[in-house]
C-alpha cells in the first residue's frame, strides 16, 4: 500500500484544461478566447519594445545572479509604490507603504492572504460573485472561509450594486473584502467613481479590510485613471492591501512579476508589517527571481523607456476597445438580432457575453471558438483575422 494510494485526482484547472483541449483541436479556424492573455493583431503574444530595450541594455553589462533581498529589488518596490499610490502621494512620501516584490499578482495575493491569516485568524473573506476563479481557492488554501458579495446581474447586464452594498453592510467588522481595482475579471463591468465612493464609505463604516487586486492597471482608462480607485481608499484614511500584476501590462506572463503593497498608518507600522511579510516570503520561496523585476524596474526608472511603455500599454488598451466595437458590429452584420452593444460598455480584457454553457460548448465543439463555460471571452485575443469567424460562429449558436 503506497502512501499515496488514497490520493484523489484533483479536477483539472478549468482554464488551463481549456488550453489543452484547444491545443489538441485540429480545426484550422480555431480561436482561443479562453485564457486571459493579450495577443496582438497577428495573434502573437507581444514582446514589448520597452522590455526588449531594457533587456538589450542589461545584456551590455551582464551581471551575475546573486540572491535578491527577501522583499525584492528596492528600485522595483519603489516603482510599484509610485505606480499604485502616485510618486508624490502622501503615503509614499511619508513612507507608510510596505511593498514586496511577489511572484506575479497571484504571489502578491498569497503573501497577503498568509499574513492576514496570522493577523486575523477568524476573519472571513468576501470575493465578488463571480470573481477570478483563483480568488476563492487561494484564500481558502490560506485557511479562510470564503464567501461572496453580489456583483454581476445577468438580467441587467451590469452590476447588482444594491446587492453588493447590502452584502458589505451585512459583513462583520474585520471581514476581508477582495475588490477588483479595475477591469473586473471575468465580467468586464467596473464600478463607477460614484459607486466606488459608496463602497469606500461602507468599508470604512463597517471596518472591513479592503484587499484591492490590481491585475490590469492601464487596461481600463489609463495608468493614473485606473489608479484613482486606490486614491479614494487613501483619502478615506483607510489602511489596506493592494496586489499588483505586471503579467499583462508588460506582457511578462512567465517572468512572474507582481507585488504586494500594504498601506499602514505610519512609517514605523509599515516597517513592522514589512518584517512580517518577509517571514511569509522567507518560509515559502526565500526571495524572488531576478530577471522580470529587474526589467520592470529598468523600464519604470528610465523616463524614455517609461514613456515607451505607456505608449505600448496605450496601444494594447486602444486595440482591445477597437475589437469590442468590431465584435458588436460584426455580430450585427452576421445576423445577431439582440443588441450586443453592452460589450463596448465593458472594460479590460474580458467580456461576459451572456452566452449560456450550452452555447459555449457548441462554439467550442462545432466552430473551434474557445471561451469559458460561464460565457467569458477574452476580447484581447480577437484580431482582424479571427473576428469574422468568431462573429459568424456566435451568430449560429445564439
Ligand atoms: N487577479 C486577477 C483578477 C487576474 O485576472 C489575474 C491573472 N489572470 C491575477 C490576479 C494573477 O496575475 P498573475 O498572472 O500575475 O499571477
Amino acid at each position: 500500500m503506497s502512501l499515496f494510494s488514497a490520493v484523489e485526482m484533483a479536477p483539472r484547472d478549468p482554464i488551463l484544461g481549456l488550453n489543452e483541449q484547444f491545443a489538441a483541436d485540429t480545426n484550422p479556424h480555431k480561436v482561443n478566447l479562453g485564457v486571459g492573455v493579450y495577443y496582438d493583431d497577428n495573434g502573437k503574444l507581444p514582446l514589448l519594445e520597452c522590455v526588449k530595450k531594457a533587456e538589450a541594455d542589461m545584456m551590455k553589462a551582464p551581471s551575475a545572479r546573486g540572491y535578491l533581498p527577501i522583499d525584492g529589488i528596492a528600485a522595483y518596490d519603489n516603482a510599484v509604490k509610485a505606480l499604485v499610490f502616485g510618486a508624490d502621494s502622501e503615503p509614499v512620501k511619508s513612507g507608510r507603504v510596505a511593498t514586496i516584490q511577489a511572484l506575479g499578482g497571484t504571489g502578491g495575493l498569497k503573501v497577503g492572504a498568509d499574513f492576514l491569516k496570522k493577523l486575523s485568524p477568524s476573519a472571513k473573506v468576501l470575493i465578488s460573485d463571480p470573481s477570478w476563479e483563483n480568488h476563492r481557492a487561494l484564500f481558502a488554501q490560506a485557511g479562510f472561509e470564503v464567501g461572496s458579495y453580489a456583483y454581476y446581474d445577468a438580467a441587467k447586464r451590469g452590476i447588482d450594486f444594491d446587492g453588493m452594498l447590502a452584502a458589505l453592510q451585512g459583513a462583520a467588522a474585520g471581514t476581508i473584502v477582495v475588490l477588483h481595482a479595475c477591469c473586473h475579471n471575468p465580467t468586464g463591468y467596473d464600478l463607477t467613481p460614484a459607486q466606488w465612493d459608496q463602497v469606500v464609505e461602507v468599508v470604512k463604516a463597517r471596518q472591513l479590510t479592503p484587499f484591492l487586486d490590481m491585475a490590469y492597471q492601464g487596461f481600463g482608462f489609463g495608468i493614473a485613471e485606473d489608479g484613482a480607485v486606490i486614491g479614494k481608499f487613501v483619502a478615506a484614511g483607510l489602511t489596506f492591501f493592494v496586489s499588483t500584476s505586471f503579467s499583462k501590462s508588460f506582457s511578462l506572463y512567465g517572468e512572474r512579476v507582481g507585488a504586494l503593497s500594504v498601506l499602514c498608518e505610519s512609517k514605523e507600522e509599515a516597517a513592522r508589517v514589512l518584517s512580517q511579510l518577509k517571514i511569509m516570503i522567507r518560509t515559502n520561496y526565500s526571495n524572488p527571481p531576478t530577471h522580470g523585476g529587474a526589467v520592470v524596474a529598468a523600464v519604470l526608472g528610465n523616463p524614455e523607456l517609461r514613456a515607451l511603455w505607456e505608449q505600448e500599454l496605450g496601444e494594447m488598451r486602444v486595440r482591445i476597445k477597437a475589437m469590442r466595437q468590431k465584435l458588436v458590429d460584426g455580430l450585427k452584420a452576421a445576423g445577431v438580432k439582440q443588441d450586443m452593444g453592452f460589450i463596448t460598455s465593458q472594460i479590460g480584457m474580458f467580456s461576459y457575453s451572456g452566452l449560456t454553457k450550452d452555447q459555449m460548448v457548441r462554439l467550442r465543439n462545432e466552430f473551434g471558438v474557445y471561451g469559458t463555460d460561464t460565457g467569458r471571452m477574452c476580447v484581447a485575443a480577437l484580431n482582424s483575422k479571427n473576428i469574422e469567424h468568431v462573429c459568424a460562429s456566435i451568430a449560429k449558436v445564439v
